[in-house]
């Protein structure tokens, strides 16, 4: 019942703030098509990326954890026409996906989509630096790409961290779960990390319940 309730309250919202246009419709629809999994954020988190994007006025994002490119849509619909979005994916399928999606979004000059583990293309990216960083791939390595997130982001912007709450089990010190582990490394990082303040925010809809770390970083000595 609180599913059901948090989800119309979520398409209420939605239908207003973050209606769904054709492209991001055509984005969803070609991941379903090549049987991708559903789990994009919502239209309602898509739109606060592209927020805080457009807040930290961001020339340049990462994104780590591709999917069919629908977050990547959102945040680059955030950058201007010389802008530039790096987007890191394991998966061939979803890349190939992700791909033909920022095409039909007219995205394609702008974003790249990486092949490979993104341990293993982030230290490609040493001397980038991005004004947002959006984290959103396999939750065990959160705390590994939160701390590329700090090297590869300039001073006063922004890292997002997605899906760091679990329905609650974030609290559970006794869990065993590899995803549910890494969200507690993240907070644990985060509470003696001198380069970031961060806040993380619970939250309800369509997806669940779950919630996301926002952490500005600093720049040095402050
Ligand atoms: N950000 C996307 C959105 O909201 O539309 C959703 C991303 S989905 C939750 C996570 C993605 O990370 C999947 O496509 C998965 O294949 C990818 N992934 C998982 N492990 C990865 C790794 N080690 N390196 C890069 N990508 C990975």
């Amino acid at each position: 019942a609180e599913q059901q309730q948090w989800s119309a309250v979520d398409d209420y919202l939605g239908g207003l703030l973050a209606p769904e246009d054709p492209v991001l419709a055509a984005a969803l629809r070609a991941g379903d098509e090549a049987g991708l999994p559903h789990i994009n954020v919502s239209a309602l988190q898509g739109k606060l990326l592209n927020l805080l994007a457009r807040a930290v006025q961001a020339r340049s994002v990462l994104e780590v954890g591709t999917l069919a490119g629908y977050s990547t849509i959102w945040l680059g619909r955030a950058l201007p026409a010389d802008g530039r979005l790096i987007t890191l994916e394991a998966e061939p399928k979803h890349a190939e996906v992700a791909r033909g999606n920022l095409a039909r979004a007219g995205l394609d000059g702008i974003a790249e989509v990486r092949l490979g583990l993104a341990l293993d293309t982030l230290p490609e990216l040493v001397g980038e630096s991005f004004d947002l960083v959006f984290i959103d791939a396999d939750k065990a390595n959160i705390p590994e790409y939160f701390r590329w997130a700090l090297v590869l982001t300039r001073p006063g912007g922004l890292v997002i961290v997605d899906n760091v709450v679990r329905g609650g089990e974030v609290a559970d010190e006794h869990s065993s779960e590899p995803a549910v582990r890494g969200v507690r490394r993240l907070h644990e990082l985060l509470a003696s990390e001198p380069r970031a303040a961060a806040t993380t925010i619970q939250t309800v809809g369509v997806k669940g319940y779950d919630g996301f770390t926002l952490a500005v970083v600093l720049p040095p000595g402050k």
